[in-house]
C-alpha cells in the first residue's frame, strides 16, 4: 500500500521507493509513504490561497461547527484507527485512548470553546486605555487571523492527537493547515484525514497532508505563515535557524524533548497517599505508550531517607506489568515503534549508565509475550538509580524516548528544585506532598522552568488525569531545552495563529468594534 498525500484538493502518490512503515511486533512493512515530486511550493500557495479566503470568510462558531462535524466523523471510525495504531505503532487499548481519543477530544474541545465565539470574524481584548486627557481617544488590541497557512511539523509518537491539537486550533483560528505527519507512524493521520475529507466538511484549501518527506518545507515560507513543530530539539534547532524563517519573521513554535520529573515531597512518607500516588504515576508514565510521550517522567527526586522504600516498592510494580503483543489482553506494554529507536534507546540507556546504576531492566534478556525479540522492537522497563544526583550529568540531559527513568535522592527541597532544574526547561513536573508550604516553594523554584506543574496531594490522587496528559485547557509546552512553546491552553492557544494590533481610535469607534468581535 502506498499512502496518498492530500495537496491541493487531490490525493496524490510521491514518486520513488519512499519510506517503509512496519508493524514494530513482527517488523512486517505495512505501508510506504513519499511525497517525492510534490511541488511543496505550490501545495503551500494553493492552502495559502485558496484555504485562507474560504476561513476568513466563515465566523468562529461556523468554524467551531466544523471541527465537531469532523470529531463526529472521527468517532464513527474509531475502532479502525484503534487497529491502525495497535498495527504501526504496537499500540494497547490504553495507548490507543492517550493518542486517538486524546485527538478526538480536543477538536471537541475547541468546537465547544469556539461556538462560545460567536458569529464574530476577530477577537478583542477586553479593556482599553486612554490616549488624551480628555479620555475621548483611547487605544484596544484586537486579533485577527493572519493571512498565511500554518505548517504543522509532527512527531511520530502521537500521529492522531500531535494532528489534530494543531489543526483544531489552527482551523478554528481560521487558518488553512499544511500538515507533515513523521512517515513512521503516517497511516494514521492519513486515514483520519482522509475520512475527514471525504466527509466534505472542510472547504476547499482548509487541510492539506504529507506523508513523509517535505523537508525542504521552510524553503517556501512566506511572511504570515506560521510553524508548528513537535519533534526532537535537534531538528528544532536545525529548522528554527533557517534563514527564511528570520527573513520572513516566521513566527515558530517548538513543542521538544524534555527530561520531566517527580518529586516526592519530604512528607510523603512510605504508605502515605501522596507516596502511593507518585509510584503508581511513574508506574503508567513509564509504561504508556512504552515511555515514548514527550511528556513522560524521567527523572524521580525522593528524600533520602524514604529512597529504598520508593525503589523497593517501584521495582516490584514494574516488574509486574508484562511486555509483548498488544493483541494479547494480558499485555500491558508494546514496543518501541521501529528498529532504529529501540537502537537510539539502547544508546542513551549506556549514556544514562555512566552516572546510574540498573535497577530493574537495562538487558535485553527479558520476557515477551507473544512475541519474537529478533522481530519486534521491545525495550525493557528499565529503572536507574543515580546517588549523586548533583555530580551528573547524563541523567539530567539525555533523554530515552523509552520506557527508563531514574530514582535521585535529596536532603534539602533546595537541592530537589536545583537538580529539577538541571533540566534546563522541561514540559511538566509533578510534586507529590500533603504540605502546602512546600507546595508553594516549588511551585515558585519549578514555574520558570516548566510549562505545567501538577501538585499532587491525597485529596487529588484520583481526579488526576495523569502527569502525561495533556489537558486542552492548559498550556502545553516548555522553556529552554522543551522549545520555548506553547500550544493548547484554551483560547490562548488562538494567539499563535492571529495578529494582534494595537487599535487606536475614538471611544465611539472603540465600542462598535467591541460590538462586532469576540471577547478574547
Ligand atoms: P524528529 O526526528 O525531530 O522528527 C519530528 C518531525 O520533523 C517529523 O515529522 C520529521 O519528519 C520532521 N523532520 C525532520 N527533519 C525535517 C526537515 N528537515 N524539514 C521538515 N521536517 C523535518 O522527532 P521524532 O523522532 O518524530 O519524535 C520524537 C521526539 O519528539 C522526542 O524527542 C519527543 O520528546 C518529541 N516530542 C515532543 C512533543 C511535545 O509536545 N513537546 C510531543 C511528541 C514528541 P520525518 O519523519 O519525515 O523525518
Amino acid at each position: 500500500m502506498n499512502l496518498a498525500n492530500y495537496i491541493e484538493d487531490k490525493w496524490q502518490e510521491g514518486s520513488g521507493g519512499g519510506v517503509p512503515l512496519v508493524d514494530p511486533v513482527t517488523g512486517e512493512e505495512l505501508a510506504r509513504a513519499s511525497a517525492e515530486g510534490i511541488d511543496i511550493g505550490a501545495a503551500l500557495r494553493y492552502a495559502r490561497d485558496t484555504g485562507g479566503p474560504n476561513l476568513r470568510a466563515m465566523t468562529y462558531s461556523e468554524r467551531a461547527a466544523l471541527l465537531k462535524a469532523a470529531a463526529d466523523v472521527l468517532s464513527a471510525n474509531r475502532d479502525r484507527y484503534n487497529d491502525i495504531s495497535l498495527r504501526n505503532s504496537g499500540a494497547t487499548k490504553a495507548d490507543c485512548r492517550f493518542d486517538v481519543d486524546g485527538g478526538i477530544g480536543t477538536l471537541k474541545y475547541y468546537a465547544a470553546l469556539g461556538r462560545g465565539l460567536g458569529d464574530n470574524r476577530l477577537l478583542m481584548e477586553p479593556g482599553s486605555d486612554q490616549l488624551s486627557k480628555d479620555g475621548g481617544f483611547e487605544s484596544a488590541h484586537i486579533l485577527t487571523p493572519t493571512h498565511g497557512v500554518a505548517v504543522h511539523i509532527n512527531a511520530f509518537n502521537f500521529p492522531s492527537w500531535g494532528l489534530w491539537e494543531k489543526m483544531a486550533v489552527s482551523l478554528l483560528s481560521g487558518v488553512p493547515a499544511f500538515a507533515k505527519a513523521a512517515a513512521a507512524t503516517s497511516w494514521l493521520s492519513q486515514a483520519m484525514v482522509h475520512d475527514v475529507v471525504e466527509a466534505g466538511i472542510l472547504p476547499p484549501g482548509a487541510v492539506s497532508l504529507i506523508c513523509a518527506g517535505g523537508h525542504d518545507l521552510m524553503e517556501y515560507l512566506e511572511p504570515g505563515d506560521v510553524v508548528a513543530f513537535t519533534g526532537s530539539a535537534d531538528t528544532a534547532a536545525g529548522l528554527r535557524g533557517h534563514p527564511r524563517v528570520s527573513a520572513n519573521g516566521i513566527r515558530f513554535n517548538v513543542e521538544a524533548d524534555s527530561l520531566n520529573a517527580a518529586v516526592l515531597g519530604p512528607d510523603a512518607a512510605p504508605g502515605t497517599p501522596e507516596c502511593d500516588a507518585l509510584v503508581r504515576e511513574v508506574r503508567r508514565e513509564m509504561t504508556l505508550k512504552a515511555g515514548q510521550k514527550c511528556t513522560a517522567i524521567r527523572r524521580i527526586l525522593a528524600p533520602a531517607a524514604h529512597i529504598d522504600a520508593v525503589q523497593s516498592t517501584l521495582a516490584e510494580q514494574l516488574a509486574g506489568v508484562t511486555v509483548g503483543d498488544p493483541r494479547n489482553d494480558k499485555v500491558r506494554m508494546g514496543p518501541l515503534v521501529n528498529k532504529a529507536q529501540q537502537s537510539a534507546a539502547r544508546e542513551g540507556l549506556e549514556l544514562l549508565k555512566r552516572d546510574a546504576r540498573v535497577v530493574i531492566g537495562g538487558s535485553d534478556d527479558f520476557e515477551l509475550l507473544d512475541a519474537d525479540p529478533g522481530r519486534g522492537a521491545f525495550f525493557p522497563v528499565t529503572l536507574l538509580r543515580c546517588d549523586d544526583p548533583a555530580a551528573a550529568d547524563s541523567v539530567h540531559d539525555v533523554e530515552v524516548f523509552g520506557p527508563v527513568a531514574t530514582l535521585m535522592p535529596y536532603d534539602r527541597p533546595g537541592e530537589a528544585f536545583a537538580a529539577t532544574a538541571r533540566g534546563r526547561g522541561s514540559l511538566v513536573s509533578s510534586v507529590f506532598t500533603a504540605d502546602q508550604d512546600f507546595a508553594l516553594e516549588a511551585a515558585t523554584a519549578l514555574g520558570p522552568w516548566h510549562g505545567r506543574l501538577a501538585l499532587i496531594d491525597g485529596s487529588v490522587a484520583e481526579a488526576n488525569p495523569g502527569h502525561g496528559v495533556v489537558m486542552p485547557q492548559c498550556t502545553h509546552g516548555g522553556p529552554g531545552r522543551a522549545g520555548g512553546g506553547e500550544e493548547l491552553g484554551g483560547l490562548r492557544a488562538l494567539r499563535f495563529y492571529h495578529q494582534r494590533t494595537a487599535v487606536q481610535a475614538g471611544s465611539g469607534s472603540l465600542e462598535a468594534l467591541r460590538a462586532r468581535a469576540a471577547d478574547y
